[in-house]
């Protein structure tokens, strides 16, 4: 039916949903803990919901297919123009965006092993041939991703955070992958992770953005702004790189709530830096009870952790049953590995309760 690109295809893998589990092990739903899928733990912003219910009154109309009101929040916010702005369905809108816009089937893209799954997935969707660079210690290789341009590389893809490794670029080895990057090359920085950062460890995209008009920053609503279910993200780029992705973008991509949500979210520094507080909490949490046990992880620097656990589907499984929904990597290649999103600090203990058990076994 579909041309050979599309059969092979490997279907992405979301978290399971909390309903699907308390069917499956029949449990109660209000005892499953779902620490998959890198959400914001605290729940949506008061600011946030309260926007949403006002928006409400307004559905029987289209949204704003330009997004007029997040689009200029999200310029001031970041101090560009409205004409650098992308708006997505989720951030993987935007990803899926830059391939669509930017690739033919003649094209090459280049990405890091252990990265983001929707690279190679965007790529393979519009018939571009994706090139893997192997990772240096779970992280992105930059000097082996530059090294593997090729005439045929139109874009590339860095995760910064990355996930599912949580580990990070260092803010000037971005700087010369950036001076050393032919300026035919489009270079998609993911920065879904970036709030999480400590700012001593953030690199100024957006000047970079403005010295390199082949550098597109992708970003998203799903996690420290906590509205996953919403669907938004944005990019920021050059003015006409902006342009063409806007001409092949749905037009009304974003709905109604999602965008009236996100202009509040984005205005909410109390519930961001709540969030960060919460995720540095868990992490330590979460860590020191890696260290007590005896089980080696991944430094992160997202709002997850990487563990090496030998028979990862083995624990996933064991986990499952016990209501705990965790995320094997078995399909990026890291069968002996499970992530773990942080949660509140009573989840945390379940997470970590759960597993000694599995140890104990
Ligand atoms: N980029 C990275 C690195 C991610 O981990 C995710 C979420 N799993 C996304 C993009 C996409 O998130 P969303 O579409 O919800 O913005």
């Amino acid at each position: 039916l579909a041309p050979a690109y599309i059969r092979t295809i490997a279907p992405y893998q979301p978290g399971k949903p909390i309903a699907e589990l308390a069917r499956e092990m029949q449990l109660n739903e209000a005892d499953i803990v779902k620490l998959a899928s890198n959400e914001n733990p605290l729940g949506i912003s008061p600011k946030a919901r309260a926007a949403m219910l006002q928006a409400m009154d307004e559905l029987a109309r289209y949204p704003d297919g330009n997004g007029f009101a997040l689009k200029s929040a999200l310029a001031k916010k970041f101090g560009v123009g409205l004409g650098q702005i992308v708006l997505g369905n989720g951030s993987n809108d935007i990803l899926e965006l830059a391939a669509r816009t930017f690739l033919t089937p003649a094209d090459s893209v280049v990405y890091s092993q252990y990265s983001f799954a929707v690279y190679p997935l965007a790529t393979q969707a519009v018939g571009a041939r994706g090139i893997e660079v192997r990772a240096v210690d779970f992280g992105h290789d930059l000097d082996a991703m530059l090294a593997a341009i090729e005439p045929s590389t139109k874009l590339v893809f860095i995760a910064n955070p990355n996930n599912p490794t949580g580990t990070m670029c260092r803010p000037g080895d971005l700087v010369e992958f950036m001076e050393k990057c032919p300026a035919t090359v489009l270079v998609v920085l993911d920065e879904a992770y970036t709030e999480y950062l400590p700012a001593e460890k953030r690199s100024d995209s957006l000047a970079l953005q403005r010295q390199f008009p082949n550098l597109i920053i992708s970003r998203t609503l799903s996690k420290a702004y906590g509205l996953a279910g919403l669907r938004i993200g944005f990019a920021i780029a050059a003015p006409e790189v902006a342009d063409l992705m806007n001409r092949v973008r749905q037009p009304f991509n974003v709905n109604s709530l999602a965008q009236a949500a996100a202009v509040a979210a984005l205005d909410d520094l109390d519930y961001l830096r709540e969030t960060v507080r919460v995720n540095r909490a868990g992490m330590e949490q979460i860590t020191s009870a890696f260290v007590r046990l005896g089980i080696p992880f991944i430094p992160s620097y997202g709002n997850f952790i990487t563990f090496h656990v030998g028979d990862g589907p083995a624990l996933n499984q064991f986990m499952l049953q016990r209501g705990v929904i965790i995320r094997p990597l078995a399909s990026y290649g890291m069968r002996d590995s499970l992530r773990v999103s942080i949660g509140l600090t009573g989840e945390n203990d379940r997470f970590i309760a759960v597993l000694e058990e599995a140890l104990d076994g």
